[in-house]
């Protein structure tokens, strides 16, 4: 009865975790800022109600938002308009209309293991082949030019890069980006950059694909910038012929973002990042914090992340990754196995520290009990 496109897709193993805690466990699990969203856009989100903004707005997003979007990305690629931007429903959206509008049956498509848990999804609904390249802590979660090159093929039609990282932590170097650009360009690949985190990162600036190549598909979300993932506000860029494709794909499953939620967001986006640049500030504490707890574990590796809020140790037992989180879960702690994100995962847990740091040393105490019992 059911369509065979939906054969082996599973739900992720992150909301599985999710769902199974108790009601007083601490949750280490789910990557959202746990911060209201900014004042001024909850304000915005209210007057929009009242202001009767309940119909559809453009296919595109409202107009001012775009350019405001547009106004930002010029940082990147100094000739982008409004016309080149696109609101969708968060990330997760541009995604999808980007997997739909570019993936045909047959295609391979490079993506990062461990990597974010929609990409290989997407790749199948729409009969590619998702083809990981690996990312692991002795390498400091960074790609391997050699490793990448070994896994192109005349099939391989784009790479995916996600840069500050889920779930990793890990934040691409310049070196790195250079090497993927130039693959890029010698395989005439399309890179699909997802660079939600742009604004969660802890040293340098953040280094964008945007502008540095003409095949790039941008993809980005208010979710973590303004600590408003419910509120499914993100945008994306891309060369006009693939923009067009992926306008049209997200007309034909959402025919466009909330309208009142776009007019939160505009309120928040015109008073610049600042709100960004205070959660990450204290996310940073929180980053030395529970790195320094969970080295504290006999067994435990963890590395300090360059950018998003996630740790993700290691642990030394010969022991399923899946086996170990349900301990931590039974103690009272939600985290996420690592094998959720891809075969490279097994071995860690992913914990998120966008939570308090109360919730960090009463979680990681509970974590190093748990542990005993494995
Ligand atoms: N990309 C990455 C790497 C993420 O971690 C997430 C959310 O966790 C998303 C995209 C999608 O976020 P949203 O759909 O809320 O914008």
């Amino acid at each position: 009865m059911v369509a065979k496109r939906m054969d082996g897709i599973k739900m992720s193993g992150i909301r599985k975790m999710f769902e199974k805690a108790n009601k007083d466990a601490i949750h280490l699990g789910l990557g959202e800022p746990d911060f209201p969203p900014p004042p001024e856009a909850i304000e915005a989100l209210v007057q929009a109600a009242k202001d009767g903004n309940s119909r559809y707005s453009s296919i595109f997003g409202l107009e001012p938002l775009r350019e405001e979007v547009a106004k930002y990305l010029k940082n990147y690629k100094p000739d982008i308009t409004k016309d080149d931007v696109l609101v969708t429903v968060g990330g997760s959206e541009g995604l999808m209309c980007t997997a739909g509008s570019l993936y045909d049956p047959g295609d391979e498509v490079l993506m990062p293991d461990p990597g974010f848990v929609l990409y290989a999804p997407h790749a199948r609904l729409m009969g590619a082949k998702p083809v990981f390249y690996s990312l692991t802590m002795d390498n400091d979660f960074q790609p391997q030019q050699d490793e990448l090159q070994s896994l192109v093929t005349k099939k391989t039609k784009a790479i995916i890069v996600n840069s500050p990282a889920n779930p990793t932590g890990g934040v691409f170097g310049e070196k790195e980006v250079r090497m993927i650009i130039d693959l890029a360009k010698e395989n005439d690949l399309v890179i699909i950059t997802d660079e939600v985190y742009d604004h969660v990162i802890y040293e340098g600036k953040h280094i964008s694909f945007l502008g540095k190549y003409d095949k790039v598909v941008y993809v980005n979300s208010f979710s973590k910038t303004f600590a408003m993932p419910g509120w499914r506000v993100g945008f994306l860029t891309a060369p006009k012929e693939i923009f067009e494709r992926i306008a049209t794909y997200h007309y034909y499953i959402l025919a466009c973002a909330p309208n009142p939620n776009q007019l939160a967001v505009l309120a928040a986006l015109k008073k610049g990042f600042y709100y960004a640049e205070k959660m990450t500030k204290e996310f940073k504490e929180r980053r030395k914090l529970i790195v320094d707890l969970l080295n504290e574990i006999p067994g435990f590796t963890a590395n300090m992340p360059k950018g998003a809020f996630y740790s993700m140790p290691r642990f030394e037992k010969k022991v399923e990754d899946t086996a170990v989180a349900m301990k931590i879960l039974e103690a009272g702690v939600v985290c996420t196995p690592g094998s959720a994100f891809g075969l490279h995962g097994k071995s860690h847990l992913r914990f998120s520290y966008a939570s308090s740091k109360d919730n960090i040393k009463n979680g990681v105490a509970k974590v190093a009990e748990a542990w005993k019992k494995v």
